[in-house]
């Protein structure tokens, strides 16, 4: 076990040996490149000319009147390219298996956005690209599937297990060992074992870095709060990055309440990390139920987990009905339809909102829009 990537009791890499060499190797690699100008430099034009960066910082005037307390501005992920945050990550992650001269990437994916922005990324820079999902999730999720295969990637179904998220992760992780002096296994979210939550930080930090120069612009001083939804945590946390330091700016994290990690969960090692963790009597992580598949994950970030344990962020929880409900409310009042992830966190926001005054100011990360939704919400509202 290494003492790196520890914050607090939280994060480390707990794994097999063989799997630990691979991880320091890519840890080293990484150190090299976050501070190599040439480096930035590629990875924040790819952001500008395919994601589309920078996004808005979109006051929505229309739902802060309708809810009559603190100003409610949207950061506006929804507007990038593939629809959501995950797009940065996949970029950062990409050029840097290039230049650790990888000719493969392989990731997992439980609902497929992250396949997705992977095949994505993959595509723009000519990478091969295999992307392990559970059998169960292929199925449920057949048009995620086309849209990876259109984009050139190999998607390969997992029936191992209960053929889902984790079960995907596991095969990739074996992949990864067998192949991994050619291949780079590109992680979705801010967990994993170390380097994988600081890596993701590193390249979802351009959301605050954004956010920060644009609300000091508009309204000449910090947010009151920022509010993100938490699954894995990498949206969460590029939002929190650049105001961590910002003692007075309130960190609002965003769980469902199916899934409540950081209410109700406890310290556990899962996936090769330590975090809060929900478990069952058996000391096994736990199935969870979330409406957003994107939320569907019985652990969170190793930093969360520490934000939470030292009081400097705070941790809410919404239910996927109430999500429901500002999927819909959000369309109508301001002609975003949000992702049913980011639908959380709006109403959460709105709650803070009425509780604070007119004189304050609240930034919601908007990860994503809902076009993936629409389907299955038609559904929901029509059965
Ligand atoms: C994947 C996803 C999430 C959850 O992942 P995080 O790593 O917690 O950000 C949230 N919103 C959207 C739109 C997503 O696609």
């Amino acid at each position: 076990m290494s003492e790196k990537g520890f914050f607090g009791q939280f994060g480390g890499s707990f794994l097999p040996e063989d799997l630990a060499k691979v991880l320091a190797v890519l840890d080293e690699q990484f150190e090299k490149y976050k501070n190599d100008p040439e480096f930035i430099n590629e990875y924040k034009y790819y952001l500008k000319e395919f994601v589309g960066r920078e996004n808005p910082l979109t006051y929505a005037r229309n739902l802060t009147e309708q809810v009559g307390g603190a100003k409610i501005y949207f950061k506006r992920e929804d507007l990038n390219h593939t629809g959501a945050h995950k797009i940065n990550n996949a970029i950062g992650q990409i050029l840097l298996a290039k230049r650790m001269g990888a000719t493969r990437i392989i990731a997992e994916t439980g609902a497929g956005q992250h396949g997705v922005a992977t095949a994505t990324a993959c595509s723009i820079f000519g990478i091969d690209c295999t992307i392990y999902m559970g059998k169960v999730d292929t199925e449920r999720q057949a048009l995620n599937v086309f849209r990876m295969e259109l984009l050139g990637a190999k998607v390969v179904p997992v029936d191992q297990g209960q053929g889902r998220l984790k079960d995907a992760v596991d095969a990739a992780l074996a992949d990864l060992v067998e192949n991994y002096q050619h291949t780079f296994y590109l992680l979705g979210s801010a967990v994993g074992p170390h380097p994988f939550p600081t890596m993701v930080k590193y390249f979802q930090s351009v959301i605050s870095e954004e956010a920060k120069r644009q609300i000091l612009e508009k309204e000449g001083k910090l947010p009151t709060a920022v509010v993100a939804v938490a699954g894995g945590g990498s949206n969460a946390i590029g939002a929190f990055a650049h105001f961590i330091d910002e003692e007075d700016v309130r960190l609002v994290g965003v769980e469902p309440a199916e899934a409540p990690t950081l209410t109700e969960g406890v310290p556990a090692v899962i996936h090769g990390f330590k975090c809060l963790t929900l478990i069952d009597e058996n000391g096994q992580p736990k199935p969870t139920y979330s409406i957003a598949a994107g939320l569907d994950y019985p652990g969170i970030g190793p930093e969360h987990s520490y934000l939470k344990e030292t009081g400097r962020a705070e941790y809410a929880t919404v239910t996927g009905e109430e999500a429901l409900e500002w999927f819909q409310k959000l369309s109508k009042i301001e002609g975003i339809i949000p992702a049913l992830e980011s639908a959380h966190a709006v109403s959460h926001a709105v709650k803070l909102a009425k509780e604070l005054s007119t004189e304050d100011v609240i930034i919601v990360n908007l990860s994503g829009r809902g076009d993936k939704d629409v389907e299955q919400v038609y559904n929901m509202l029509h059965k």
